[in-house]
């Protein structure tokens, strides 16, 4: 789908996966206006394909776009659009509990610019491929390292919101973080490097007692659907949810630490090491964070009745 720089989005086509071709002035390439969002669809134990949540996504891009000076699809433009690129893979999504297909909507301005301003020229592209299951058996438990050198978002920046531009710049912490043992690296506020913020590809969750806190979003974090998924179904079973500022001390204290994002659903969080000091959380099968994940994978794959109007059902 293409539009000017005010224009409205035309209806796209679906087309067989292949290179794009871009100018080498293109904005995307040279001054990285592109948002882009993650999701994905289920296939059903009767074979039907589920998304969830795919207005959310919809939202957040157009929020996004709204950051980087971008035009962007409607909701049902791009809801549409996710769909129809759901069916058209309806045959690589793997069966129930094997994986899932993650699909890829891509909004960039693909025109032409070379001083520093917005492109004249806007792509929507949304892709897919079939993934297996972020873990290959069970559900492992996460090993996160505790970054002072690198940020990943400061006030003022795109760090709500899901640039392209965010990413790039968190590579060498991670790829460090990975070379040392560790699955991800836990970011810290840029100001006080006291607060927790998210890890790379996901929000993070500490749980003391019954209640379960969160950093809020407020500029540097990306609000998660995961997160917010999670959050009201915490709720629901009777957990006190609360966004607030999260100090590093709390963390290295808490009862169970846990992760959510599209990818790794939630995870459960083993060891966190900070300033050489490592603390390892409860993980097991009575944890909070299985029984939460196990709560919205159910939903997720049709298991159990979606009584929240977030599985679409696509076929
Ligand atoms: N934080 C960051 C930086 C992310 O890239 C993601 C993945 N989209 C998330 C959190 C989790 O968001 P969601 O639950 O919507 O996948």
């Amino acid at each position: 789908m293409k539009c000017s720089k005010d224009g409205a989005f035309t209806e796209g086509e679906v087309s067989p996966y292949g290179n794009i071709q871009l100018s080498p002035s293109a904005g995307v390439l040279n001054y990285g206006q592109a948002i882009y969002e993650g999701t994905k669809a289920y296939r059903k134990e009767d074979g039907k394909l589920l998304l969830f949540r795919p207005d959310q996504n919809a939202i957040r891009m157009k929020l996004g776009a709204e950051r980087m000076l971008m035009p962007s699809p409607s909701v049902d433009q791009f809801v549409n659009a996710v769909k129809q690129i759901a069916l058209a893979n309806k045959r690589w999504v793997p069966p129930t509990g094997k994986g899932t297909l993650y699909i890829r909507p891509l909004l960039m301005g693909s025109g032409p610019i070379l001083g520093l301003g917005p492109a004249p020229e806007y792509t929507f592209i949304v892709y897919a491929s079939p993934v297996g299951n972020y873990f290959k058996e069970g559900v492992a438990a996460l090993n996160l390292y505790v970054e002072e050198e690198y940020v990943r978002a400061a006030p003022g920046g795109a760090g709500g919101v899901k640039s392209i531009t965010n990413y790039a710049p968190v590579l060498k912490a991670l790829s460090r973080a990975k070379s040392l043992g560790f699955s991800d690296v836990l970011y810290l506020d840029s100001v006080k490097k006291q607060y927790l913020e998210e890890a790379s590809s996901c929000n993070v969750f500490v749980v003391k007692g019954r209640t379960i806190s969160t950093p809020e979003t407020n500029g540097t974090i990306l609000e998660g659907i995961t997160r917010k998924s999670i959050m009201e179904i915490a709720s629901d079973q009777g957990y006190k949810v609360v966004e607030r500022a999260v100090h590093v001390d709390e963390v290295m204290d808490a009862d169970e630490v846990f992760c959510t994002g599209t990818a790794v659903v939630v995870a459960p969080v083993g060891t966190i090491t900070y300033q050489n000091k490592r603390v390892e959380y409860k993980t097991g099968d009575e944890s909070v964070c299985l029984k939460l994940r196990s709560i919205l994978v159910s939903i997720q794959t049709g298991l159990i009745e979606d009584n929240k109007g977030w599985v679409m059902n696509i076929n």
